[in-house]
């Protein structure tokens, strides 16, 4: 293969086809997610930047904890169709479609429009952020070292969308209105299919769909598994009562417990068919690990993304902006995520790297844990911040800097690791879906994240701070104390990387 040799700064070029598409698309997302909630309560007669819906705060934080963790829970249908149907690769395609599509209803002003349009974004991200990075695990041979690299520069192209995004979409939605803003979401996300689509020529070898054998069985279809699951007792046993226990939820917490306990019980049941299917002891003990460091992106993200909502608030409500005479935008706090990675990101990769050409522990289970360590520290200043606040009313910015940057890192330490880990470690025949499991994880992380930020009304925000900080110190601990168990686990998928 002529494009597999082929090469740019020492990485394949598909990884640069992949990095331009991803940033597009989260360019997409991220400046049509910033506008989202702020759209949602704007009164019906307009401000400066139009009408909006005029939804209550509680309303719109509502759709808006839904809609998050829905766009990263279609992730898992999306990594089911690209395994059994379109390939990685055709799945991007067709994301990338009818998320230029969603952002273009988008556009329109009426009520439907604007469900309809978020209801096309949320199968197109769904079809599409999955198998784009499970693409970039397929861009390098088993055992390659660069693999982690590889992801850490993809996660720069997230990043630079996200923050080209949400510096100029502000600007937009002030001259030209609300609309506007959304449009500006879909001519990015059109650039990022045209760059795709030319770029194909250096993805021939990645992502392309492997039908089964004319005369082989496929015991992988998920009409077999679900036939298995029925036959097993305890299978069947845990779904049902995992099943009851949705439908308590849903008559004693709510239907917004029981919606997503029964998303959890889909997990639970697809996880038990897949594991059960997989025949040799290696695939099954990797398939364990995995879905164990789940916790740790679960934990993680419900942590982390107090960013967007908490701490955001926090920021416009009780931290001093006063820089110099100017008063710092509460949104451009938002910003410091995606520049911190952008500044640290090949520095973060490049010093595990060297640790693992040494000869130290650099295992991905062992970085995720030292990301959750570094991210939940960050919470350290967040209650220092608190404490500040409670003694003279207001506190200062420095404290949310320190608190980004170390969350940064941290992210910087797990995210991109977490990755390229599943495209270690996911049997090839449920390499899509894996990842789709992945960014369902983080998505429950999400919705985790709004639910503790909304207790802070109650606990203060002191406590809450206080209580992430011990529980992230706590988790991180004790995966590292449980380490050389785990590593076991992953019979060396990470020991020959050369
Ligand atoms: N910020 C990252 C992205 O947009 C991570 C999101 C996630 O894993 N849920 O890709």
């Amino acid at each position: 293969e002529a494009h597999l040799q082929k090469e740019l700064f020492g990485h394949p070029i598909g990884l640069f086809i992949l990095f331009l598409t991803e940033m597009w698309e989260r360019f997409s997302y991220y400046g049509m997610r910033a506008l989202l909630v702020l759209y949602m309560t704007t009164q019906t007669t307009g401000d400066g930047r139009g009408p909006g819906l005029a939804w209550s705060n509680q309303e719109a934080l509502a759709l808006y904890g839904w809609y998050t963790m829905l766009v990263y829970v279609m992730s898992i249908p999306g990594g089911m169709i690209a395994d059994k149907i379109l390939g990685q690769k055709k799945a991007v395609l067709v994301g990338a479609i009818i998320l230029c599509l969603g952002h273009g209803v988008l556009v329109l002003t009426d009520t439907w429009a604007f469900y309809t349009g978020l209801a096309l974004v949320i199968l197109g991200v769904g079809l599409l952020k999955p198998n784009i990075s499970t693409m970039v695990g397929g861009l390098y041979p088993e055992g390659d070292i660069r693999r982690d690299k590889g992801f850490s520069i993809f996660y720069i192209g997230i990043n630079t969308g996200s923050l080209l995004a949400t510096m100029v979409i502000g600007f937009v939605v002030v001259k030209w209105g609300w609309h506007a803003g959304f449009g500006l979401a879909g001519i990015a996300m059109l650039l990022g299919l045209v760059v795709y689509l030319w770029g194909q020529k250096y993805l021939t070898h990645v992502g392309n769909f492997e039908a089964p054998k004319p005369n082989e069985v496929d015991d992988s279809s998920y009409g077999r598994l679900f036939g298995d699951l029925l036959k097993s007792r305890t299978q069947l046993l845990v779904t049902a009562l995992l099943v009851v226990l949705s439908i308590f939820g849903w008559f004693n917490l709510g239907w917004a417990f029981g919606l997503l306990f029964m998303f959890l019980t889909t997990i639970v049941a697809l996880m038990m068919m897949i594991y059960k299917e997989l025949s040799s002891r290696v695939d099954k003990d990797r398939f364990v690990v995995l879905l164990l460091s789940f916790i740790m992106v679960i934990i993680f993200w419900g942590a982390f993304e107090q960013a967007g909502g908490l701490m955001n608030l926090y920021t416009d409500a009780k931290t001093n902006r006063m820089l110099l005479g100017w008063e710092v935008p509460t949104v451009m706090f938002q910003s410091l995520n995606a520049g911190f990675i952008i500044l640290f990101a090949t520095l973060v990769a490049g010093l595990w790297a060297k640790r693992k050409l040494k000869g130290k522990e650099a295992s991905s289970i062992f970085k995720m844990a030292v990301g959750i360590i570094i991210m939940g520290f960050g919470f350290l200043f967040m209650v220092f911040a608190a404490m500040e606040f409670e003694k003279s009313g207001s506190s200062s910015m420095i404290w949310l800097v320190m608190a980004y940057l170390f969350h940064t890192i941290g992210e910087l330490c797990l995210s991109p690791v977490a990755l390229s880990f599943i495209t270690k470690l996911s049997p090839v025949k449920y390499a899509s879906l894996m990842m789709g499991v992945y960014f369902a994880a983080t998505g429950l992380g999400n919705k985790v994240a709004g639910i503790i930020g909304e207790s802070a009304s109650n606990l203060g925000e002191y406590t809450v701070f206080l209580g992430i900080l011990i529980f992230t110190m706590l988790i991180g601990g004790i995966f590292i104390l449980l380490l050389k168990p785990l590593q076991r686990l992953t019979h060396g998928a990470e020991d020959n990387e050369k």
